[in-house]
This record gives structure tokens, sequence and C-alpha cells, in this order.
């Protein structure tokens, strides 16, 4: 996943789902049972994310971003979104509820009429639907600096969950969440903070971390408490797309962030019911269910489905959309307007993907102690590190999977007074 990305997410127990529960580290999903449809003979999906891009422009310039197309005004056309919908709802792909989750840009840079006309077309989409009941549930990732009253109203009127990019203290989330003409937009989205909070609406925080962040644990947490934040998630600043060199990638930086989370480990113990950290929950509730990972959305074909906003579509990491590469060219597999999802299964390049990250995930359960926890990793990370899906380790499962898990599970080790014992 790259900074800044929303997708992924443990196993929740928040009442209204959110894009954060698909594709996630440490979430452990079920087979799903019984006979495979007839139009789907492998068992891909089930679908859990549609990943829609309403526009790819940003009015933030951040430099970890790993977009290229930032400044591209291009807006998702209604029927584009129809054929979406319809191409998603007409295969055997889905099984049940999803999460739609606009993305890929800024999503608030549209006016909140193509919100409620988007939730009307998804309205009379479900109209449409024979199947057994089914919900799409809403969610939007934003960087929260033009939210305000209006802007909940309608978050409120189409129940769209909320997520809101934020990396912390002014002084370290302006280092790097600047404007196209280099000014900090902490106090913007801090504002559009205070306007959720006013209503009374839940909100996850997705917080970068820079190898910056690494050396104030006590300063973030102190943030997230003071200002009633009440649910975080951390992500890496990766090598990945535009951005070629995280400042991660620092020979010191492992150590750092293995402090990092043993001293906010530590903090978290001492009012756990304060802030829910997606890391540490996902963590502990795999090692409570003594439950394994055996795959992740992000390399199950069709579990998540992206749409850009000029209706290319494609499947796997959503990062991996609107990139262009030199070893698989795009990833771009279909169009909504004249491909379905089944369709683009037998294509050259689907059969090349898929048997690339195979072989990867395969590796990765062979060789890694680890592959309980993570189910081989994310697709957009070894490409961008290695240059291909099939391979193994990557600087950002080392961060996400490995060091996060020895810290969480020394910490409960501690807790329960156990001898430490290996991962497996
Ligand atoms: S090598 Fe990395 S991606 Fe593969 S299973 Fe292990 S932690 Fe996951």
């Amino acid at each position: 996943m790259a900074a800044g990305s929303t997708v992924g997410e443990p196993v929740t127990s928040a009442a209204e789902p959110s894009p954060w529960s698909v594709g996630a580290p440490f979430s452990a999903r079920p087979a799903v049972q019984g006979s495979p449809h007839p139009a789907n003979p492998e068992g891909y999906g089930p679908l859990e994310l549609l990943v829609i891009q309403p526009t790819p422009y940003c009015n933030l310039d951040c430099d970890y971003c790993y977009l290229s197309s930032r400044a591209d005004r291009h807006r998702l056309a209604m029927d584009t979104l129809d054929a979406a919908l319809e191409r998603v709802l007409e295969s055997p792909y889905v099984q049940g509820d999803f999460t739609l989750l606009w993305h890929a840009g800024e999503p608030l840079t549209l006016p909140i009429a193509f919100y409620d006309e988007a939730s009307a077309r998804i309205a009379r989409a479900l109209e449409r639907w024979s199947g057994p009941p089914l919900r799409i549930h809403q969610s939007v990732q934003t960087n929260a600096m033009v939210i305000n009253d209006a802007w909940c109203d309608c978050f409120e009127r189409h129940q769209i969950h909320v997520g809101v990019s934020l990396d912390g203290p002014a002084f370290l989330h302006d280092r790097h969440r600047r404007t196209r003409t280099g000014l900090g937009s902490h106090a913007a989205a801090m504002r559009g903070l205070a306007a959720l909070q006013r209503r009374g609406i839940h909100f996850q925080v997705i917080c970068v971390l820079t190898e910056e962040s690494l050396h104030h644990a006590d300063d973030l947490f102190a943030f997230f408490i003071d200002h009633g934040i009440r649910d975080v998630a951390f992500n890496m600043e990766e090598t990945e797309g535009e951005n070629t060199a995280s400042t991660l990638g620092r020979p010191q930086s492992e150590a750092l962030y293995t402090a990092f989370l043993t001293r906010f480990w530590q903090l978290w113990q001492e009012r756990p019911q304060d802030l829910r950290v997606r890391e540490f929950e996902g963590l502990c509730q795999l090692a409570q269910s003594d439950s394994r990972v055996e795959r992740t959305d992000m390399n199950n074909p069709f579990a998540i489905v992206n749409v850009d906003s000029r209706g290319h579509f494609s499947t796997f990491d959503p990062e991996l959309l609107s990139v262009h590469t030199e070893e698989y060219g795009d990833f771009v597999l279909g169009h909504v307007m004249h491909d379905s999802l089944v369709s683009i299964v037998a294509t050259e390049k689907f059969q090349r993907i898929q048997t690339d990250l195979r072989a990867g995930i395969e590796r990765c359960r062979a060789e890694c102690d680890y592959f309980g926890v993570c189910g081989g990793g994310a697709g957009s990370n070894k490409y961008w590190e290695h240059r291909s899906f099939d391979c193994t380790e990557t600087q950002a499962c080392r961060f996400r999977v490995k060091l996060t898990s020895e810290v969480v599970l020394a910490g409960l080790e501690t807790m329960l007074e156990l001898p430490a014992a290996p991962v497996s």
C-alpha cells in the first residue's frame, strides 16, 4: 500500500464497515464455502471493495504521493458510474455487501451534488439487482480540508463513512502534506476534523509514518488523545509510483520504527479504551482467535475492483491501476463500457499478473515465518521494490508485517508473562 493509501484494515468491531476492513495486514478471511459459481470456476472474489476514482485531481501535492496524475481535473461521468455498477453487479464475484470507496485523488474537490447524484445512481443499480438483499456501503478517503457542515450533511444523508489522512501534529503533517504553493495543510485539515466531531460523525485517521515521525511516538499519541481522535491506522511511507525513495529506506529506519512502535504500544497499554490502533487490534485478534491469514484481498482476484475516472478497471491493489511499468505495461484490464469482469480472466495480461502473483505468494508461504499474519503481501510493493510479483520480502512488509508483529507479540508476551516464542 502506498503512503496515504487507505486500503487495509483488520477485522473490525466498528458498526459501520470501513474501507480499511479489506486488503489489510492481519485480516483473516474465511474461504468461501460451497461450489463455485459456474461463471467463476476458479472461485475468485468475493468482492469486498469497489474503489472508484471520482477525479484524479488533488488540492494537495504531498511529497510522498504515488499518483502521477494528481493535477488532472477529469471527473467521473455518471454513465461511467452506472456502467461500473452494472459490470460489478452482473458479475459472479458479488456475494454479499461490499464497500464502494471514493479514492485515488481528493474526492471532496468535486461538489456535494456529485455524491447526491452518485448515491441516487447506486440506489437505482441496487433496485435492478435481483439477488439476495445487498448493501453497498459508501466510504470516502479525504484530506478533510474542505469538510464543513454541508459536507457533514452529505455524509449523514448517504451514510458515507469518512477516513481522514492526517499525519499527526502540524510539525510532522506539514513537512509532507503541502499545497502546490508549498503551504501546510494541517490547519485546514483540523478545521474539517472539528466539523466532523461537532456533528458526532465517526472517522478513522490514516497516519503516514515517515522517518521523522519515528522520533515522536509520545507527541503522536498525545496529539491523537488531546484532539479526541479515537481510531487510527498507520501507513508506512513506501517506495511506490511517483515516490521513488522512501525516507524509511535509510539504514537506521528499522531500529527507529521498532523503538517507535514499542513506545506507542506502551502508551496504548495505559489507555486502550481511548484509542483504536488498527495494527495492534488486528494482530491481537489474530492471536486471540488463533487464526491465520491465508490470502489477502490485495492478491486475491476480484476481492478488490478498481475503476478510474475514465472507466478503466483493474483488480488487485488499487495502486496498480494508474501506473505504467516497463515490465507489465499498465495494469488496466478492461473498460466498464465494453468489458465484463469475467471476460478479463482469459486475457494474457490478467493471466500473467495472476501467475506471477501466485508464484510469489507460494514462495512467501514456503519461505516466510510471517505468512500466517500476512498472506503473501501486496503486489504493488513487490513490483515497485523488485520489478516483479514473483518474489517475497519487501521493505514495506518488513515494516508493516514483520517488525510490527515482533513488537506486538513481544508486548503480548510481556503482558502475559510468557517466555519469548518465534512467530509461525
Ligand atoms: S515475505 Fe513479506 S510479503 Fe511475503 S509473507 Fe512474509 S511478510 Fe508477507
